[in-house]
């Protein structure tokens, strides 16, 4: 057996950034527009936002005491929000995110209409 060692990035690295727990109250806390304590102590940065490609969101996030690298992921848009928003697009309203508390407007990339602040898409047109 050819037993090849595949240098892996360190967990925590900007290539394999650490996942946070999905917990209610970390995701809460996210779309409240809190910062959030870091797994390590200190607290995390928010470095980007990425599209997840099934809906998923990806927040990056930098831990400022320890400097190792986490990711957020924000679940995808239930089926509810989709219907809430497809209304709304409808009826030619301003369309805001339906989880961020402050008014955090969705943003047209493609056909999806996105929250810059969860990278994911709760609606199309
Ligand atoms: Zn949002």
């Amino acid at each position: 057996m050819d037993r090849k060692a595949v240098a892996e990035p360190p967990p925590g690295s900007p290539a394999n950034p650490i996942p946070l727990s999905r917990s209610k109250k970390t995701l809460e806390a996210y779309y409240a527009g809190k910062r959030l304590e870091s797994p390590l102590g200190g607290q995390l940065d928010v470095l980007g936002i990425r599209e997840g490609k099934t809906g998923v969101g990806k927040v990056m996030m930098e831990c400022n005491a320890s400097s190792l690298r986490f990711v957020l992921s924000i679940p995808k848009a239930t089926k509810t929000e989709k219907a809430d928003i497809k209304k709304k697009i409808e009826a030619g309203e301003d369309l805001f995110c339906p989880r961020h508390v402050d008014e955090q407007r969705l943003s047209k990339s493609g056909k999806s209409w996105i929250c810059a602040l969860c990278g994911v898409s709760y609606g199309k047109s």
